[in-house]
């Protein structure tokens, strides 16, 4: 167990944030953590810090996870069972997965951040969460102090969200997570996004895991920026779900809105769209600004504070809320 005092958290978080710790304990194995006296102190678990915006100095104690390990647990025929430890790169999982020719992570490549933290928000794209792969999420629960374990329906999952965003949030540390991937007989999800156009484009009809991956990746890289060059954390506001009436209202002053069915008579709208029609893309505000190709992501242009960023988060959360009469939420933690 390695601890540092006194340390700037900007090496620790892709939106680039000057803020302070008094303390970072760096957790490699689960033992340590059995033995982490935290003294009551507040604890924060860090992986990647790519879905963290930090708006004050820390004060308490950071969780460094560098927890790693992978194994195949189980393997049939069609399927194959993995235990990850949450320590490892997500993208370098996929990529892992994609080289076996095992199916069911592809569309999650290039996200950023820890397998730890995947669960947390269950993150998801191109019509893909971890949700549809995942057996069991193992913590280690600094209230009982003892070393727990979770199902799939256990987790509560739901969009961008999970148990331990909710009653766990703050007692525990993920330390594995279960995934279980396809050998064969594999549905391709290619309904989403540009996957479609591109697959066309370039002449593709045979699918494999590394096909579609290489594509989801070049298409985030022509989107998103690249945290190593440009600070920011992914979306930050959630898609809005709304009713049928809401939607209708809105249908009316916006004939091209853009929004997919949920369950249950619900429409999800698209939060960048939303914040286009308010002629948000672009806007800046003291060093913060939104990305130009991709609105819905608030990039540190310019020596930005975490506060200056949630000024403007708050900024567009009002425009779009006058727009629209719909309230942003933040898919960003914020601290
Ligand atoms: C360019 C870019 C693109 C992105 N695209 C997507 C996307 O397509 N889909 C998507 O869903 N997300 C996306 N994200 C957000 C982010 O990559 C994910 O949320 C990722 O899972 C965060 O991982 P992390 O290790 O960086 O987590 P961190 O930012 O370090 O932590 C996030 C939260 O999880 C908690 N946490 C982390 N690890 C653990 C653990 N081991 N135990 C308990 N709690 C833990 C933290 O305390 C914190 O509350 C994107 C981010 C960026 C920068």
């Amino acid at each position: 167990m390695k601890i540092l005092k006194n340390l700037s958290l900007l090496p620790y978080n892709t939106f680039k944030i000057n803020a302070l710790a008094n303390e970072m304990v760096v957790i490699e194995n689960d033992n340590e953590l059995e033995n982490l006296h935290l003294n009551q102190k507040p604890f924060l678990v860090l992986g990647g810090g790519s879905n963290i915006l930090f708006t004050k100095n820390f004060d308490g104690i950071i969780l460094k996870n560098e927890i790693k390990g992978k194994a195949i647990i189980d393997e049939t025929e069609e399927e194959i069972a993995l235990n990850i430890k949450s320590g490892e790169n997500w993208h370098e999982i996929v990529m892992w997965s994609v080289e076996n020719n095992w199916n069911g992570i592809e569309n999650l490549a290039l996200i950023p951040g820890t397998v730890g933290a995947a669960p947390v928000q269950n993150i998801g794209a191109y019509g893909v969460e971890i949700k549809d792969v995942l057996q069991y999420v193992r913590f280690y629960n600094f209230e009982t102090r003892k070393f727990e374990q979770l199902n799939n329906s256990e987790c509560q999952f739901g969009y961008r969200d999970s148990i331990f965003k909710r009653s766990l949030k703050n007692k525990i540390f993920i330390t594995d997570i279960g995934i279980k991937l396809k050998k064969k007989n594999h549905h391709y999800k290619t309904d989403y996004g540009n996957i479609k156009d591109e697959l066309k484009k370039q002449n593709i009809s045979e699918l494999s895991p590394r096909m579609i991956a290489n594509i989801v990746i070049q298409i985030r890289k022509s989107k998103l920026p690249d945290p190593a060059e440009i600070g920011n954390a992914g979306s930050f506001f959630k898609n809005p779900e709304v009713s049928e009436e809401v939607l209708s209202k809105i249908k009316n002053q916006f004939p091209n809105v853009i929004y997919f069915p949920t369950n249950e008579n619900r429409f999800k709208l698209a939060a960048g769209w939303m914040i286009e029609q308010c002629g948000l893309r672009g806007f800046e505000h003291k060093g913060a600004a939104v990305h130009t190709r991709q609105a819905l992501v608030i990039i540190n242009k310019q020596n930005a504070t975490g506060e200056s960023i949630l000024e403007l988060a708050q900024i567009i959360i009002e425009k779009v809320y006058q727009t629209f009469g719909v309230k942003l939420e933040p898919e960003v933690n914020i601290l």
